[in-house]
């Protein structure tokens, strides 16, 4: 079948309607009461408050595709044909309601059927917890090829404490030509070091309380909460290599063609990881604003403003001076409008924001990417493996990088990073910074603005630290 990523999305949703689930609209990306976690990363992280009991939903049955962000995956993208940084996670959750015979056979139905994806059986794969016979017989009788049924000793969910159980995960199989593409992880199902096998679907049958005692006593209300990528499943449908070559994305790298020095997407693989990157940069930074986060030195704000950074330096390699992330904006608000209208609403205010962070980044850049050539040229002549500390700091502190980048850049360049050495400077700028506060107070300064701030806004610029001394 061919569908838009519009189409894929509503038929989820739809289909789980039609099973007598409510339709949950996305949650923000910022959590809202949940102070353990930076990003939504998962449909289910948004609904906590119900598996744990302290809020009781009308309908036990409840359907979202939900945004999520995982900052785990920000080194993934542009390397694997899969990860992102922003997906969008379908899900279908039974709160104490039904459990597994439901939920498998609906997915199979839901995968399969002619009506609704009409996927080839023969391309699904499906991976079961030994212990889990129960779905293994499930599957079986729903009609998929034992000898498509893998048993997965690590198919188990389970974050410590609190509820677990099996989980099965269902794999489709793109095809013999897909084994030697990637430079990718093992992880992939079952070939490994592939990207043969892509996995679309998580299916989690929470069943257990894991409690204090490491014994796992069964929960009186068992759980279904599953998670399938959109856009692994849009490249399926649109027979993409990867998720980038899709009605997602490609309007987006198009028009980062357009601003390039003349490249095109499929050219040459260095620079198609520098098209995939900003793509995929560009819808996480426009969501995240847009949900009320802002780029800063610290927490989400961090995150942020090392995705842009990381964009602009990926801009360069494309022969890209000045500001364009922002003119991108409106290309993920329209992309995303079907779902999303509010982005197109506020494709201005996020636009604004990016383009004054990469404004400020483009000053410091060029010097910034000098200094670390010169860095890397030093450490590589001296015979060392490693770059400094002190350096690494100069380059977040005065250039603005991201230390994630400097690390990023120097692998490439076979290199590590004194990641010790650069925490010490940095404790040591903080350790200033508080000694210098503690002055202002001492001489009766009562301005709370100034012996208020916890945390520098932006980074000190070089002058600032050659006066105290800090750099020659
Ligand atoms: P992978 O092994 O490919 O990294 P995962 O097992 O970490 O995926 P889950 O936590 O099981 O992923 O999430 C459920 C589903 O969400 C996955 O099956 C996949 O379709 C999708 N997904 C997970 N992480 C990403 C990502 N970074 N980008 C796009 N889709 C993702
Ligand atoms: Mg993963
Ligand atoms: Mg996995
Ligand atoms: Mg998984």
């Amino acid at each position: 079948k061919k569908l838009s990523s519009a189409q894929i999305r509503q038929m989820y949703l739809d289909f789980f309607k039609s099973k007598g689930h409510d339709v949950l609209k996305s949650a923000p990306l910022v959590p809202q009461d949940d102070p353990t976690l930076l990003w939504i990363n998962s449909g289910v992280a948004t609904m906590k408050k119900y598996f744990d009991g302290s809020v009781v939903p009308k309908n036990h049955r409840l359907t979202s595709s939900q945004k999520s962000i995982r900052t785990n995956d920000i080194e993934n993208v542009g390397h694997t044909a899969r990860h992102h940084t922003l997906f969008e996670m379908l899900g279908n959750f039974s709160v104490g309601d039904y459990f597994k015979k439901e939920a498998i056979t609906w997915a199979w139905e839901l995968l399969t059927s002619p009506d609704w994806y009409g996927m080839d059986p023969e391309k699904l794969y499906i991976t079961v917890y030994p212990k889990d016979q129960d779905s293994k017989k499930i599957l079986e009788k729903v009609g998929v090829a034992p000898t498509h049924i893998f048993e997965a000793e690590d198919n188990f969910w389970d974050i410590g404490q609190g509820p677990s159980g099996p989980d099965s995960e269902i794999f489709y199989d793109r095809g013999q030509e897909m084994n030697n593409l990637a430079e990718d992880d093992p992880e992939s199902y079952p070939g490994g070091e592939n990207e043969r096998y892509l996995e679309i679907w998580n299916i989690v049958f929470s069943e257990f309380n894991h409690k204090p005692d490491n014994t796992y006593e069964p929960l009186p209300h068992k759980n279904i909460d599953t998670g399938m990528g959109l856009e692994r499943l849009v490249s399926v449908f649109q027979n993409a290599k990867t998720n980038f070559e899709t009605d997602l994305f490609m309007p987006l790298i198009q028009k980062t063609a357009d601003f390039s020095n003349g490249y095109q997407y499929g050219q040459d693989k260095a620079t198609d990881v520098s098209f995939k990157v900003i793509a995929d940069h560009i819808r996480a930074i426009t969501f995240a604003i847009g949900d009320g986060a802002l780029p800063s030195n610290d927490g989400r704000g961090y995150v942020i403003r090392r995705l842009i950074r990381r964009a602009v330096m990926h801009g360069r390699k494309l022969g890209i001076e000045n500001a364009f992330l922002y003119k991108l904006v409106p290309v993920v608000g329209e992309i995303m409008k079907s779902a999303y209208p509010e982005v197109l609403d506020q494709a201005d205010y996020i636009g604004k924001v990016v383009r004054d962070e990469e404004n400020r980044f483009n000053v410091t850049l060029k010097d910034g990417m000098e200094l670390m050539d010169n860095l890397i040229q030093a450490t590589k002549q001296n015979g060392q493996d490693t770059i400094a500390g002190k350096p690494v700091f100069k380059l977040y502190d005065t250039y603005g990088f991201p230390v994630e980048l400097t690390e990023e850049y120097a692998d490439d360049n076979g290199l590590k990073v004194d990641h010790a050495g650069f925490e010490k400077e940095m404790k040591a700028q903080k350790d200033r910074a508080r000694a210098a506060r503690s002055d202002a107070k001492s001489m009766g300064v009562q301005d709370a603005l100034l012996t208020d701030i916890k945390t520098p806004s932006e980074y000190v610029g070089y002058d600032t630290l050659a006066a105290a001394g800090v750099l020659k």
